[in-house]
């Protein structure tokens, strides 16, 4: 038997009221989205469920795809059955023979949405569970806490059986909550703070500033391979360069050297704050993680933070360092972050900068720079790329054995 469907449960979203049908109009096409790598699958979602009808895609790879989709708590991918009761007890003996292991029980759930089926749910529990009696004589059921469920669905076009219940991504549908612009260095944190904004339903722009020739085209690439992993879980992104250099040397020209960084942080704040109004954010998201180095001291936060009223959401922001890593490690951007490429705070970073920066003094260093003109001319010239999801191996070489 070969499965037709995977049904899609719902994550939190059911909670949601009136939105409810955005919250599914939108993980129908995020789901979509993922899937449009396979031609023949089609996708559908009503109130409570999804259905994600296979027509001959291999299921292994699009369960796969879907487990990274934010928005579904459970999936079960299911068998399509003619919906009469011969061709039922079949089926679910069949699936029992090959599920069986020694000691195992099981309990039948039957569900009915065509209620002119002959019968009704206790009646097709009883009928289906002596069919399974049939072939395994000595299995015991169970109701609570059974090893195999098998959950019989009888709907206006066919039945559906299903006897398991994987784990989705959980979270909310991408987009759901609005754009953020994630600051997005080529350090381990900030990769993971904008996969969990995404897992919160955020749908993220990547702001990236490079500052060449003391920056490498490597951290540039890194960047963008950070920012490729980070498409699997919401599809494409726009990847935003900000050109950093001048500010940089400008700052080392004429603020004191303890105050660098927090002169450079600020500068990154306000023009990632002006890029995102120009193209509709309602937040940004970095990945300070609080006492980790000096930058991200509550003191520094508050001198860095004071340049805007923009919520800035930091979604690692009380993890411990091993519990950042091992997120990176499962979402797969830890070993580009370790690549070897300087960034630009690395190169312009002091030997001790100030943990407790003060607000006044941090204005009258400012203050000796043109920072409206610096900002203007860094966000004229941002370069924009869209990033889109890594080409998986086996469709390159299809697509080379189409060509040839
Ligand atoms: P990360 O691992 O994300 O680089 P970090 O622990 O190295 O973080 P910092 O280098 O102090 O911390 O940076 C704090 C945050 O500032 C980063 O998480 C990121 O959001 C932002 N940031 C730092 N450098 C850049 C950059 N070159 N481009 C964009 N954002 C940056
Ligand atoms: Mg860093």
């Amino acid at each position: 038997m070969q499965y037709s469907e995977i049904l899609i449960r719902y994550g939190e979203l059911s909670t949601k009221g009136k939105n409810r049908m955005r919250f599914i109009g939108k993980l129908r096409r995020n789901v979509a989205d993922v899937l449009t790598i396979f031609p023949e699958v089609t996708v559908t979602a009503d109130r409570d469920r999804g259905h994600v009808y296979l027509n001959g895609a291999d299921y292994k790879a699009v369960s796969e795809a879907l487990s990274n989709v934010f928005g579904i708590q459970t999936y079960s991918p299911s068998y399509k059955v003619e919906k009469s009761v011969p061709a039922l007890k079949k089926a679910v003996q069949t699936i029992m023979k090959t599920v069986y292991q020694p000691g195992m029980t099981f309990k039948v759930v039957t569900k009915r949405s065509d209620h002119s089926f002959e019968l009704d749910s206790v009646e097709l529990n009883h009928t289906l569970g002596a069919a399974v009696f049939e072939v395994i004589p000595e299995i015991q059921v169970q109701m609570k806490g059974a090893d195999v469920v098998l959950r019989v669905e009888i709907r206006t076009d066919a039945a559906y059986i299903s006897h398991e219940t994987l784990r989705g991504a959980g979270g909310l549908p991408v987009g759901t909550s609005g754009k953020g612009m994630l600051m997005l260095s080529g350090g381990i944190d900030s990769p993971v703070a904008g996969y969990l904004a995404l897992k919160r339903g955020v749908d993220i722009e990547a702001v990236h500033f490079a500052s060449p020739p003391y920056t490498s085209p490597g951290a540039l690439k890194k960047a963008h391979d950070l920012t490729r992993k980070l498409t699997k879980f919401g599809g494409n992104i726009q990847f935003i360069e900000v050109p950093f250099t001048e500010i940089q040397e400008e700052i080392k020209e004429k603020a004191p050297e303890a105050y660098l960084m927090t002169l450079t942080r600020r500068f990154m704040m306000r023009i990632t704050d002006a890029i995102r109004e120009k193209r509709d954010g309602m937040v940004i998201i970095n990945g300070e993680s609080l006492g980790q180095v000096a930058s991200q001291t509550l003191e520094s936060m508050q001198a860095i933070n004071a340049v805007t009223s923009t919520p800035v959401i930091r979604p690692v922001v009380t993890m411990d360092k091993l519990e950042i890593i091992d997120l990176a490690e499962k979402i797969d951007t830890f070993e580009i972050s370790i690549q070897p490429f300087e960034d630009c705070c690395t190169i312009f970073a002091p030997d001790r900068p100030k943990t407790n920066p003060k607000l006044k003094n941090v204005e009258q260093y400012e203050a000796r720079l043109d920072v409206e003109g610096l900002v203007k001319r860094a966000v004229a010239g941002i370069v924009v790329t869209e990033i889109t999801p890594e080409a998986e191996v086996d469709q390159v070489s299809e697509l080379i054995d189409e060509l040839l």
